[in-house]
């Protein structure tokens, strides 16, 4: 099972309560799934249609809380979708259809258009409630989420751009990133940003998504700062060897001079243990003589070797 279906069927057992946020996720599920039938004079029909059965009996029940109407659903072989099922859920009654439509904004005083509904007319910005219902309901109908292991993204696949831009709107109220483009002649209203993709989840009710994508960001962070450090002590380790490797060739160049025999005691010391432990920070060469010296004196020794060796 794709990890959008996965999500959709936690989403399709959430039932809202209050009848504005039913209506509301009425409203979103026609706008990315069904279409408006025209049926002769004064008689009209909706029809919504999806791959998912779960968001096709979600429909069933909300229009049978909603308006104790039992729609009926079909299923058919989709030959576009590689003979996968398609199912369809059809409200031929005209009278509940124009209630449905009525309700969602999408038919007002005798007239209507046949597009989604892209101004505010349900109030959707001022009610956080409602707002999440349609998100939802849009989402179930024409969404898509990648599984958040791979990468964060979340989609919702509008009609056309101004419905691309109402949703984009919705979700700018909560500071919900989205941003719109066109995959060939399809609207998209992408989320990538994995905080944005979270909040969405946990307003739209799907909490055990939304701890799982949690999870998952937590365990890239710490990836991620594991991953810092060992680059970092790569860095420096290669840092000491490169350091250690003029060290040992100064240190190589002086020995073959008299000046060698002529060499503090210290310094001959801490230069034999340098060809001994190319590989040891100042501070651990410090700790390896006898007495042990600071870091800070092993500097100011070598330094006076270096400055041997170049005059050479
Ligand atoms: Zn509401």
């Amino acid at each position: 099972m794709s990890y959008s279906s996965h999500l959709k069927n936690e989403l399709t057992k959430i039932i809202p309560t209050e009848d504005c946020c039913i209506i509301s996720e009425i409203a979103g599920l026609i706008g990315s799934c069904a279409t408006i039938k025209i049926q002769g004079f004064n008689k009209i029909g909706l029809e919504f249609s999806g791959e998912n059965p779960a968001v096709i009996r979600l429909v069933f029940k909300l229009l049978k809380i909603q308006y104790g109407y039992s729609m009926d659903i079909v299923a058919a072989k989709n030959n576009q979708l590689q003979q996968k099922n398609l199912y369809r859920g059809l409200v031929y009654d005209t009278h509940v259809a124009s209630e449905v439509l009525f309700d969602t904004r999408i038919m007002e005083n005798g007239s209507w258009s046949l597009e989604p509904v892209t101004t505010d007319k349900l109030k959707l910005m001022n009610n956080p409630c409602c707002r999440y219902s349609y998100l939802r309901g849009f989402f179930l109908g024409s969404g898509f989420m990648l599984n958040p292991k791979k990468n964060y993204q979340l989609e919702f696949i509008a009609g056309h751009q101004d419905q691309a831009e109402y949703i984009s709107n919705l979700l700018k109220v909560d500071g919900i990133p989205a941003s719109y483009y066109l995959r060939g002649n399809i609207h998209v209203l992408t989320i990538k940003d994995s905080e944005g993709i979270s909040d969405l989840l946990s307003g739209m009710g799907a909490l055990k998504a939304m701890l799982e994508l949690e999870n998952i960001r937590i365990l890239k962070s710490m990836k991620n700062n594991v991953n810092r450090i060992v680059n970092c002590e790569t860095a420096n380790m290669s840092k000491t060897i490169n350091r250690s490797m003029i060290q040992i060739d100064i240190i190589n160049k002086i020995r073959k001079t008299p000046l060698w025999n002529n060499l503090e005691e210290d310094l001959v010391k801490l230069a034999l243990l340098r060809i001994k432990y190319p590989t040891d920070s100042l501070q651990e060469l410090g700790d390896r003589m006898s007495p042990p010296i600071s870091k800070s004196a092993v500097n100011y020794r070598f330094n006076k070797l270096m400055k041997i060796g170049k005059e050479l």
